[in-house]
C-alpha cells in the first residue's frame, strides 16, 4: 500500500466534540477529499440516512463482512460494531484522492499498524462544561444518560497522546480553518508535490 497517491486521515474525537460537523464543512470547501461511510450495527438516529451517514446493517451481515475480509478495520464501540470498507478506501487513495476515516481509537490503532503513513488527528472540546452542554443539547436525555456519555467521552479522550495532531474545537470557524490548513500543508509535502508537478520540476531543472 506504500505507492498510494492520496493521503489517509484518521479523525477521532469523543461524541460531542463536533467532529462530524467539521468534516462536513471541510468537504464542502475541499473537493480533493472524501469521507468513508462506515458500516454499523447500531440503530439509525432521527435524521440519519442509510448509505450516507452509515451503512446500517444487522449483526449477522456485519459478521459476514468480517468473514469475507471486507474491513480495513472494525471495532466494538460502546456496545455497537463499526467497520471501514477496505475496498472503497483503497480505490480512493489509488485514484489520488485523500480519504478521511472518522473512527474511534481502536480502529485508529489497527489502521496505524497497517498504514503507518496515515495522518492521525484527535479533536477535543474546549472544556468539560462545553462537552456536557453539547451532549445535552443533542436530545431529551436524562442526567444519568448524559453522565454515561461523559464517561464514554472521557475514556475516548484519554487516547489523544496516540495521535499526530490535536485540534481544540472552541470556535467552529477557527477549528475549520485549522483543519483545512492541515490538509493543505500535507499536500505541499515535497514527495506529494514531486509526483503532482513532475513535468514542471523536470522543466525547471533542464538547461535552456
Ligand atoms: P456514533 O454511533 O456516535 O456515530 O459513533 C460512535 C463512535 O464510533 C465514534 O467514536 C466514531 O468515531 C466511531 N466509529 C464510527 N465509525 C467507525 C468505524 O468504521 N470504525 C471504528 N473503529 N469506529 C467508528
Amino acid at each position: 500500500m506504500s505507492q498510494l497517491a492520496g493521503t489517509l486521515y484518521i479523525l477521532s474525537a469523543p461524541s460531542g466534540a463536533g467532529k462530524t460537523s467539521l468534516v462536513k464543512a471541510l468537504l464542502q470547501q475541499d473537493d480533493q477529499v472524501g469521507v468513508s461511510v462506515s458500516h454499523t450495527t447500531r440503530a439509525m438516529r432521527p435524521g440519519e440516512v442509510d448509505g450516507v451517514d452509515y451503512n446500517f446493517v444487522t449483526m449477522d451481515a456485519f459478521n459476514a463482512l468480517i468473514e469475507q475480509g471486507q474491513f480495513l478495520e472494525y471495532a466494538e464501540v460502546f456496545g455497537n460494531k463499526y467497520g471501514t470498507s477496505q475496498r472503497w478506501v483503497e480505490e480512493q487513495l489509488t485514484a489520488g484522492r485523500d480519504v478521511i476515516l472518522e473512527i474511534d481509537w481502536q480502529g485508529a490503532e489497527q489502521v496505524r499498524r497497517l498504514m503507518p503513513e496515515a495522518v492521525t488527528l484527535f479533536i477535543l472540546p474546549p472544556s468539560r462544561e462545553a462537552l456536557r452542554e453539547r451532549l445535552n443539547a443533542r436530545g431529551q436525555d436524562s442526567d444519568e444518560v448524559i453522565a454515561g456519555r461523559m464517561a464514554e467521552a472521557t475514556s475516548e479522550m484519554s487516547h489523544y497522546p496516540e495521535y499526530d495532531y490535536l485540534l481544540i474545537n472552541d470556535d467552529f470557524d477557527t477549528a475549520l480553518q485549522q483543519l483545512a490548513s492541515l490538509f493543505q500543508a500535507r499536500r505541499l509535502r515535497q514527495s506529494a508535490q514531486q509526483t503532482r508537478h513532475e513535468v514542471l520540476l523536470e522543466q525547471l531543472l533542464s538547461e535552456d
